[in-house]
C-alpha cells in the first residue's frame, strides 16, 4: 500500500521538509526515538486490559464498561487509530447488545509510550463516543493533552513499520 502523505501538510509549516526528508531518506525510527524514547511494556492481552481499564476508572468513570480488550493480528485495526476506519466496539446478539470489545493491532506492541497511549485512549473513548465528533477529540485531548501531535507522528510510526 502507497501511504498517504497528505497528513504532513498538518505539521507546523516550518517542519513539513524535514518530515519529507525522514520518509523519503530514512530516519524515521531515530526521529521518533528522539521524540519519545520510552517503550511501553504492554505486551499480553491481560496487560493491555488493565492499561485501558485504568485509563477507563480515571477518566471516564461513567462510560460504559469494557468487557474485553484484545491485541489484534489481522491488518484492519491498525487504521483504527487514525479514525480511518473503526472497529465495531459492541457486539450484538439478536439485537441485545452483549460486549464492548476493544481491539488494538499487535503492531503498537512496538510503537513508543505515548503513541501507544495514544491508540488506546482513540478506541477506549469510542465506548463512550461512536463517531469522531468534536466531543469524542475533546475527551481524546483530556486523556492525552498532546493527543493531535501523537496522531500525526503515529503516522510515521505506521510508515517506518512499513505500512
Ligand atoms: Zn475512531
Amino acid at each position: 500500500m502507497t501511504s498517504d502523505l497528505s497528513f504532513i501538510e498538518e505539521y507546523p509549516e516550518k517542519i513539513q521538509p524535514k518530515i519529507y526528508a525522514l520518509i523519503e531518506d530514512g530516519g524515521i525510527e531515530d526521529y521518533l526515538h528522539d521524540l519519545y524514547p520510552e517503550e511501553h511494556k504492554i505486551l499480553t492481552d491481560k496487560a493491555l486490559f488493565t492499561y485501558a481499564q485504568d485509563l477507563r476508572k480515571k477518566y471516564m468513570k461513567k462510560s460504559p464498561p469494557i468487557h474485553k480488550v484484545v491485541f489484534d493480528d489481522g491488518d484492519e485495526n491498525i487504521y483504527n487509530a487514525l479514525g480511518l476506519k473503526d472497529n465495531e466496539l459492541i457486539l450484538f446478539d439478536n439485537g441485545h447488545k452483549i460486549k464492548n470489545v476493544m481491539r488494538i493491532s499487535s503492531i503498537f506492541k512496538n510503537a513508543p509510550a505515548e503513541l501507544f497511549l495514544m491508540v488506546v485512549v482513540h478506541e477506549l473513548v469510542h465506548i463512550k463516543e461512536r463517531s469522531h465528533t468534536r466531543s469524542f477529540y475533546r475527551l481524546c485531548h483530556l486523556i492525552d493533552e498532546d493527543y493531535t501531535q501523537h496522531e500525526l507522528d503515529l503516522r510515521l510510526f505506521l510508515i517506518s513499520q512499513g505500512l
